[in-house]
């Protein structure tokens, strides 16, 4: 028994998100030539995409780490956001690019970049794996994006469902009955 037992369809592979991340790579090594960006993450489902994703350019960049957690009902994003870690250097003046695993509602990543124009960065510039458009609340504009996916609760490749799946190299939904029949909601 293995985690892959537990994956009902392979969305994305390996070799798929392999070729995307390093053309994003290319693509981030092209824009911020001549700037030294900070990649400003959130934990803990980005830190697979992170850690391929600085491995795929050539720039000087420097990284640093936020963890927030929804308040509200267990499974809904509500946008209401608590920070469990804060940045631990400065971002003023800086150019960001914020990697995000997943964009579903937009909920989370608006607070964030509430959060982050208030420290008046130079610019900030949004790099996200996954694009779940179906249920967007808020407007947000995505400078760079891995795939567009259906409306599909995901795991694998630093996603999770409680906690499990993280390490999946791919990207899969889980069978029905791992959940106990109807997929979560975020
Ligand atoms: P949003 O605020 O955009 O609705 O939610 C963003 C966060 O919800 C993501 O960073 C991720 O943690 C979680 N999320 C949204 N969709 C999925 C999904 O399909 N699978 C998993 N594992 N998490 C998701």
């Amino acid at each position: 028994m293995t985690i892959h037992d537990d994956v009902q369809e392979v969305l994305l592979t390996e070799d798929q998100i392999r070729g995307r991340v390093a053309e994003l790579g290319v693509e981030l090594a092209h824009d911020y030539s001549d700037r030294q960006p900070v990649l400003v993450s959130v934990l803990k489902g980005s830190i697979v995409f992170l850690a391929d994703l600085i491995r795929a350019t050539e720039l000087p960049l420097s990284v640093d780490l936020m963890e927030l957690s929804s308040y509200g009902a267990a499974m809904e994003s509500s946008g209401q956001v608590r920070i469990l870690k804060d940045l631990s250097g400065s971002i003023e003046g800086r150019d960001l690019i914020v990697v995000e695993d997943i964009i579903d509602t937009g909920l989370t990543l608006n607070y964030l970049l509430r959060y982050l124009h208030e420290r008046t960065p130079a610019s900030v510039h949004i790099c996200c794996l996954l694009d779940k458009p179906a249920r967007r609340l808020t407007d947000i504009h995505i400078d760079y994006r891995g795939f567009t996916i259906p409306d599909r609760f995901v795991v694998g490749y630093g996603l999770d469902f409680d906690e499990h799946y993280r390490n999946l190299p791919y990207i899969g939904v889980l069978r029905p009955s791992v959940y106990g029949g109807a997929e979560p909601r975020t």
